[in-house]
C-alpha cells in the first residue's frame, strides 16, 4: 500500500473468515498451529477485523498491529499451545492487536478526528497516565478490549486475561480498572466504540 488514501479504502472493507489471510511466517510447527487456532476462534466468535491479513512469527518479541498485524507464538518465553494452554489469552491478543489498527490511524495519520478527540480528552483528564507504560492511547483500547471479551468469555476467563502479572502494562492497566467508568464515558462521548468484532 503506497499511501493513506489506499490504506482507508482498504480498512472500509469487512471480511470474514474466508477471506482473511492467516500465514506463519516460517511454516514452523509452533507456528502452523496457532494459524489453526487462530481460525478456530475467528470462526467461532465471528469476529471481524480491520485487515485481511495476519502473520503468524514463532517466539517473535511483542505482537504488533502495524503495518502488517503480526503475532507472536510465545508470550514472555512462554508458547500460548504449551506451557500457556488458555487459547482466550490469544484471542485477547488478537482482539487488542486489532483495536490498534482504529489506534494508530488516529494517532499516527490524524485520519480518525473522533478517536484523536477522545485520546486528547483522556490526557487532560488523566494526565498521570502519560508517565506510564503503554500510554493514553491504550485507554481506548483496553476499554473496548474489555468489553468485546466480556460478551465472548467466561467471568473467570475474563479474570485471568485481565491479571495484572498477564498484562504488559500492569500500572496502566491498574489505573485503566481504577478509573474504568470515567474513561468509559469519554469513550462513548466521541463514539469511540469498537463495534466491528463481535
Ligand atoms: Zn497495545
Amino acid at each position: 500500500m503506497k499511501n493513506i488514501n489506499s490504506y482507508l479504502n482498504y480498512i472500509q472493507e469487512l471480511y470474514t473468515l474466508n477471506q482473511m489471510d492467516i500465514y506463519p511466517k516460517n511454516n514452523h510447527p509452533d507456528e502452523i498451529k496457532v494459524v489453526n487456532m487462530i481460525e478456530t476462534l475467528i470462526g467461532e466468535y465471528s469476529l471481524e477485523f480491520y485487515t485481511n491479513k495476519i502473520m503468524i512469527v514463532r517466539k517473535a518479541p511483542y505482537s504488533r498491529a502495524w503495518p502488517l498485524l503480526t503475532l507472536t507464538t510465545h508470550y514472555r518465553g512462554k508458547y500460548f499451545l504449551g506451557e500457556v494452554k488458555n487459547r482466550h489469552w490469544l484471542l485477547s491478543l488478537l482482539v487488542h492487536e486489532n483495536l490498534h489498527w482504529m489506534n494508530v490511524v488516529g494517532s499516527k495519520y490524524g485520519e480518525n478526528k473522533k478517536l484523536n478527540k477522545c485520546v486528547d480528552e483522556l490526557e487532560e483528564g488523566f494526565p498521570e497516565t502519560s508517565k506510564m507504560e503503554g500510554g493514553v492511547e491504550h485507554l481506548p483500547i483496553f476499554y473496548n478490549q474489555f468489553n468485546i471479551l466480556k460478551k465472548i468469555v467466561s467471568s473467570r476467563e475474563l479474570k485471568m486475561i485481565f491479571s495484572l502479572s498477564n498484562t504488559p502494562y500492569p500500572d496502566l492497566m491498574k489505573f485503566f480498572f481504577a478509573n474504568y467508568k470515567e474513561i468509559g464515558k469519554i469513550v462513548k462521548k466521541w463514539g469511540c466504540i469498537e463495534k466491528r468484532m463481535v
